[in-house]
């Protein structure tokens, strides 16, 4: 089918025109990536469920992105659908319960917590990005991580149906998700809160921020974060990865526009015209060094797109 014929369905069919050729380097934070073939906003739950079903039923290969803060795009782009998650609300459902549609940025998330008294969601105070990428990855920090406060998911599962699903199941661990090995898409999350007090949360959440600002390189840096994974040891203890590249000399290594950054040796960013290639060579050669040195094999947390996945 023509491209051309493709939007016309998706015109028709879910009432919005898909865009052609959208530049994925716009929609990530390492501002990489070649053209998506088609490129779909979603800022309605009906044109989420429409524009996913309708591209199976055409099997038009697609993934649904949040803030592009953990994805490397391909230089070539990617040969289907990407469609951006604006699903945007949040929602108390009693006291200390919150439902939030995957869209909503963290930032918005923590703010409302705030507001509202409710204590539990102050470590990820600073983490870029919306809760649906936050769950799918399970993203913390200082020791903790969302899947702790994740009550249930609600999800849009391969066979088109919405289902709703429980810690149990989504197997949070460290940076992990069952949803990893799934193709469901995240609509909403029910997390349960405890009882806080506004301005104790408050204080709490300027001194984790000002403690990201003296640990960790500037969050405008174009990085999709912490590069890699802290490795875990046989004995199942986590060590921490910054310090190890550091003794391989990462800190200021560059490959073409990619560079690791002299503030953080975990952090690999696009100085200006960083290609994907730059920075997956930059990151193989990283992997390398440590091997050698300490027979360690390091596994990403930036999720690298291909064109074709
Ligand atoms: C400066 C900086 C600092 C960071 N600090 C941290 C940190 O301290 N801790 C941490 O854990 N992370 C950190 N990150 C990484 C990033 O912020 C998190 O991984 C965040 O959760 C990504 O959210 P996102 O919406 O941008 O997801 P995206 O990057 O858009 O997507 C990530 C993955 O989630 C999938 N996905 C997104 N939404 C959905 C959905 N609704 N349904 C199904 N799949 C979905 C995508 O397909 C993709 O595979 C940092 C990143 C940067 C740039």
């Amino acid at each position: 089918m023509k491209k051309e014929e493709i939007c016309e369905i998706f015109l028709q069919r879910v009432g919005k025109s898909l865009t052609t050729n959208e530049p994925l380097a716009n929609h990530c934070h390492f501002q990489i990536g070649g053209p998506a073939d088609f490129f779909f906003v979603a800022t309605k739950e009906e044109e989420m469920l429409a524009v996913v079903n309708l591209a199976r039923e055409c099997d038009l290969r697609f993934r649904v992105i949040g803030g592009g803060y953990n994805i490397l795009f391909d230089d070539r782009g990617y040969r289907g659908l990407i469609i951006k998650n604006g699903l945007r609300k949040i929602q108390r459902v009693d006291s200390y319960r919150i439902m939030v549609h995957s869209g909503t940025e963290l930032a918005e998330l923590i703010t409302f917590g705030q507001d509202f008294s409710l204590a539990g969601l102050e470590f990820l105070a600073g983490i870029p990005g919306t809760v649906g990428g936050a769950v799918y990855g399970n993203a913390g920090a200082f020791g903790h991580d969302i899947g702790e406060c994740v009550e249930s998911v609600r999800l849009l599962n391969r066979s088109g149906e919405i289902i709703e699903i429980e810690p149990p199941h989504l197997q949070f661990s460290y940076r992990w998700s069952s949803l990893k090995n799934s193709q469901d898409i995240i609509l909403s999350v029910k997390l349960k809160l405890k009882p806080g007090e506004k301005e104790a949360l408050k204080a709490k959440i300027s001194e984790i921020l000002k403690q990201r600002r003296n640990k960790l390189p500037s969050p405008t840096l174009p990085s999709g974060g912490s590069f890699f994974k802290n490795p875990l040891l046989p004995s199942g203890r986590k060590i921490a990865v910054a310090p190890l590249l550091e003794q391989v000399g990462a800190k200021g290594l560059r490959v073409g526009g990619a560079a690791v950054s002299q503030a953080h040796a975990n952090f690999i960013y696009n100085l200006g015209g960083a290609t994907a290639q730059d920075v997956l060579k930059l990151a193989s050669s990283l992997k390398e060094r440590i091997r050698r040195r300490f027979g360690l094999e390091l596994e990403e947390e930036v999720i690298f797109l291909p064109e074709d996945a």
